[in-house]
């Protein structure tokens, strides 16, 4: 689905992302692990070009989009991303955010739009919620409503990028919840996330970076059980 080649990412003289290839089959959960400042956001942000990559290329669905003249939104809209910080739109109710993108871009009606809300609300429990404003919700709740705002646009994809670093811990199992849910229902995923329960337990695959390369990559019971590299190791002794 997602084929990433020779990949590499600068600010100015600094090399971010050094060369990365990764390949994402349909299904599949790549969890991405490693130290601050490793480049994890920044890879993500380039698979849906809010980064524009300095070097290789990334292919989605066989189309190049990292090619000349690609249409970023009409790529975006099959990506859907989640951040740490929400960005919810503080003066829209909770229904219209998730209403705003499905209507901006013409794929529903109005009518269409506020059913496929409303049925997104139901699914995380928070219909009694739509009219409400973001201001009015727990940090887990709005970054429920984030996801379900993001699921809107039927993604063929989401990116999650630490989507419960910003939460009280009373709040982080929700969002993970939800997203272990998206997981069996068969969504093809890819999370940068500090919690390592999660990587074992949903993750087809675990990416450790660190220094803008792939240091290691393997299924979470290689990764945590058996992991090779020595930075490897002292990042889990840190983590675990
Ligand atoms: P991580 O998500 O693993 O913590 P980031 O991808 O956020 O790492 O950052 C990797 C490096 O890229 C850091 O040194 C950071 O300062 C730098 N960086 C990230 N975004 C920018 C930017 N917009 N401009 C300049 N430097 C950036
Ligand atoms: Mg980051």
């Amino acid at each position: 689905m997602i084929y990433v080649k020779g990949l590499s990412k600068s600010f100015g003289d600094n090399q971010v992302i050094k060369n990365i290839d990764m390949h994402i089959t349909p299904g599949e959960k790549v969890v991405i692990i490693g130290p601050s400042g490793s480049g994890k956001s920044t890879f993500l942000r380039c698979l849906n070009l809010l980064e524009i990559p300095t070097g290789g290329t990334i292919t989605f669905d066989g189309q190049e989009i990292t090619a000349p003249g690609v249409d970023i939104n009409k790529v975006r809209r099959h990506m859907g991303m989640v951040f740490q910080h929400f960005n919810l739109f503080n003066n829209l109710t909770v229904k219209d955010n998730i209403m705003l993108g499905p209507v901006k871009q013409k794929l529903m009606t109005k009518e269409e739009a506020e059913a496929e809300a409303m049925r997104l609300l139901k699914l995380v429990n928070l219909e009694e919620k739509a009219d409400a404003y973001p201001a009015q919700l727990s940090g887990g709740q709005k970054q429920r409503i984030a996801i379900v705002r993001s699921l809107a646009m039927k993604p063929r994809v989401m990116l999650f990028d630490e989507p419960t670093s910003a939460l009280d811990p009373e709040m982080v199992g929700e969002v993970l919840e939800l997203m272990k849910k998206l997981a069996d229902d068969g969504m093809t995923m890819v999370v940068v996330t500090h919690e390592m329960g999660f990587a074992r337990e949903v993750a087809t695959r675990v990416v450790f970076m660190d220094e803008g390369i792939i240091m290691e990559e393997n299924t979470p019971q290689e990764i945590f059980n058996n992991p090779q590299n020595e930075r490897l190791k002292s990042f889990l002794a840190k983590v675990l």
